[in-house]
């Protein structure tokens, strides 16, 4: 029960790893988790709206991803720019990856994809960001536009329910 559990991943400041028994939680940023994956907001963003959306399994390369976790993570990336859409209406989406530290990675031993949000000319947006990025306030308020779209997802739970089975082992 290990893959449940994320026994392997508690490692003291994995922020992946950290509450993993609460679906959501403001203080954590996280706008949603199941037994697959979790979606967190950054805390320190390039744009309003990045997101962050990882395993929930403490591993750290794409190799080490079921078929399952594969397919629920592209699930959710998909949901993440609707939710997204619909709620900041960007213009595009930076959507990747940053494999090692030497990719620039922040937390290379928790794989995790970023979803950034692009509107026309936020360029300048981003330098102003740049100095508000440490104001809680900023991005809690975003939190509390997008949470409500991610705990309400019964159909949702199902799915994610099956990807376990798919990806779990009989170790
Ligand atoms: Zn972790």
């Amino acid at each position: 029960m290990e893959y449940i559990e994320g026994k392997a991943g508690r490692e003291s400041g994995c922020i992946f790893c950290a509450a993993k028994d609460r679906p959501h939680s403001a203080t954590d940023l996280i706008l949603y988790r199941d037994a697959t994956l979790a979606v967190l907001m950054n805390r320190f963003p390039y744009a309003n709206g990045h997101l962050l959306v990882a395993p929930a399994r403490h591993v750290a390369d794409l190799c080490d991803l079921s078929a399952g976790e594969n397919a629920a993570i592209a699930a959710m990336l998909t949901r993440c720019t609707t939710i997204l859409r619909k709620h900041l209406k960007p213009d595009g989406f930076n959507i990747g990856l940053n494999l090692g530290e030497v990719a620039g990675a922040g937390l290379a031993s928790h794989l995790h994809w970023h979803i950034v949000p692009r509107w026309h000319g936020d360029h300048n947006y981003m330098t102003i960001l740049a100095e508000v990025r440490t104001i809680p306030e900023h991005i809690e308020k975003t939190f509390e536009k997008l949470v409500p779209d991610f705990r309400n997802r019964e159909g949702g739970k199902r799915k994610s329910r099956l990807t376990l089975n798919r990806s779990t082992t009989r170790s």
